[in-house]
């Protein structure tokens, strides 16, 4: 080799991108290093030769001298190139993956293995980045409350996501390749069937549905789910389903309705108590007129009444007037009975003016006189009973708060105002007003001042207007008495 060559290969080998170095292929010393092998360790090139490659590395179980050893010899006995992945430690502590080869060099008398490295941590780092993100997305998927299908054309399940252990706690392998029909509940699978033969015929692309699917403890769940039908995709060959376990939602939503029922109900007899006043007063006059004529009709037999024409006429007038009874205690009976909650859209005023009459009766037995303000008109979504309800419990709390003033001082006022989106509706009165630990008590269950009270009125009318979306207000009259409002959202 001349030494033009031998130069020209020597500063190849200190220039070149890669780490270099060159071992004793039987004692594996360090005998040559590269500028870059000075980089990569960040040693210079005497102290690299002067110490091992097991002293440059991070020295754990499987990165340690004698493995390095091992490699460097197998490397000697295989001639060929030996691959190997090693963590070095650099100068400064740090650990570095690298990535290389060892080989044999040849035309020496001592074995010789060249190793040639490069730092491959930043891609190690990256794989670890993307492995722990594909853990992150697996963990996410298992633990999602929503499950991913994929149903093929027969029905047979040819996917199921992981996150089936949470939502149906079955492993998604124990599902896999089961015909889905036999997972569901025997009543939703005739519409679930006629679906599947839909999406076959390509009549349907997409969509909801729901059912109940059995869950592994035995109860029968339901799922919403969204499906699109990729039957003709060839990636997928299947309707994928984005399914989710609502049966809380639903259990929670029916004992909303429920307990909306339940109020309703309490609502109308407690309304139906205000309405025996009422009652009383509607049936009397028909009732008492009634009498009157059959008493006439009487007089006149007895008096030997040759023309039964007048006696014919009383009859008449009496059996109108029980007639009109008779509807008088059936429109209480419907109001009264327990009908299922039902929220329309219904004007204040016209909600206000169905229980006016009631009011004014219930007020005149306590000599209060009622005035309404309806500055303008608004219309509410709500059950209207159970508003009436408020609207009554608020104006007879006013008259029971009057009871000590003189009858001409009694006065409730009912106005209606307008603002920003909502209708609030004021009882006033001139009476006692809240006293201070009243104000901060009232609309608590079953705080009450009154000898009789329950302490109920309140709490239930603050439940209804919650259960409206609006809000109720206990305050001091401006000038003296209380002032109790409520407001509603105002529906267009
Ligand atoms: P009850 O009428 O059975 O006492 P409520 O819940 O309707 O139950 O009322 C609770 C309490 O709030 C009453 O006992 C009373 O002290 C006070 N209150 C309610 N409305 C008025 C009002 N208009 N003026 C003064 N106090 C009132």
């Amino acid at each position: 080799m001349s030494s033009i060559e031998s130069l020209n290969y020597r500063e190849i080998f200190q220039n070149a991108n890669d780490a270099m170095i060159v071992h004793d292929g039987v004692t594996g010393a360090i005998l040559e290093t590269n500028e870059a092998a000075c980089r990569l360790f960040g040693h210079s090139a005497k102290d690299m030769c002067a110490t091992s490659i097991g002293a440059l590395s991070v020295g754990d179980p499987e990165i340690r001298e004698e493995i390095a050893l091992r490699y460097i010899r197998q490397a000697v006995e295989a001639g060929g190139l030996f691959n190997f992945e090693w963590i070095i430690r650099h100068s400064s502590g740090t650990p570095i993956a690298i990535e290389g080869n060892l080989k044999r060099m040849r035309g020496h008398t001592r074995p010789l293995v060249l190793a040639i490295s490069r730092d491959i941590s930043e891609r190690k780092l990256a794989e670890l980045r993307l492995r722990e993100r594909g853990r992150y997305f697996e963990e996410l998927l298992r633990n999602s409350s929503d499950g991913v299908a994929l149903i093929a054309a027969d029905g047979c399940v040819k996917y199921m996501g992981e996150s089936l252990a949470g939502i149906a706690g079955f492993p998604s392998r124990a599902i896999l390749g089961r015909n889905v029909f036999t997972l569901l509940h025997p009543a939703d699978v005739p519409r679930l069937f006629s679906l599947l033969a839909k999406a076959r015929r390509k009549m349907v692309n997409s969509g909801t549905v729901s059912y109940r699917v059995l869950h592994r403890d035995g109860s029968w769940r339901s799922h919403e789910a969204v499906f699109k039908n990729l039957l003709d995709d060839p990636a997928f060959s299947a309707v994928l389903v984005n399914y989710r376990d609502v049966t809380e939602r639903l259990r929670h939503e029916e004992q909303l309705r429920e307990r909306e029922r339940q109020l309703n109900h309490y609502a109308r007899l407690s309304i139906a108590g205000e309405a025996a006043a009422a009652l009383a007063h509607e049936l009397n006059q028909p009732l008492f007129a009634a009498v009157n004529f059959f008493a006439g009709c009487r007089r006149r037999l007895e008096a030997g009444a040759k023309d039964s024409t007048e006696i014919e006429m009383a009859l008449t007038l009496a059996q109108a007037e029980l007639e009109r009874a008779g509807r008088v205690i059936q429109s209480v009976r419907n109001f009264t009975a327990n009908h299922p909650a039902s929220r329309n859209r219904h004007s204040v005023s016209a909600i206000l003016n169905g229980i006016l009459s009631f009011l004014r009766i219930r007020a005149e037995q306590d000599s209060v006189t009622i005035t309404t303000h309806i500055t303008k008109d608004a219309f509410v979504e709500c059950d209207e009973v159970l508003i009436q309800q408020v609207i009554s419990n608020l104006v007879v709390n006013a008259i029971e708060a009057m009871t000590d003033l003189p009858v001409d001082a009694r006065a409730v006022s009912i106005s209606v105002e307008i603002e920003s989106g909502y209708v609030r509706i004021i009882v006033k009165d001139s009476g006692c007003g809240f006293s201070s630990e009243s104000l901060e008590a009232a609309g608590r269950a079953f705080f009450t001042t009154k000898e009789n009270g329950v302490g109920l009125g309140l709490s239930l009318c603050r439940t209804i207007v919650g259960s409206h979306g609006g809000k109720m207000a206990c305050e001091q009259g401006e000038s003296t008495g209380g002032k109790v409002s409520f407001t509603l959202p105002i529906t267009l």
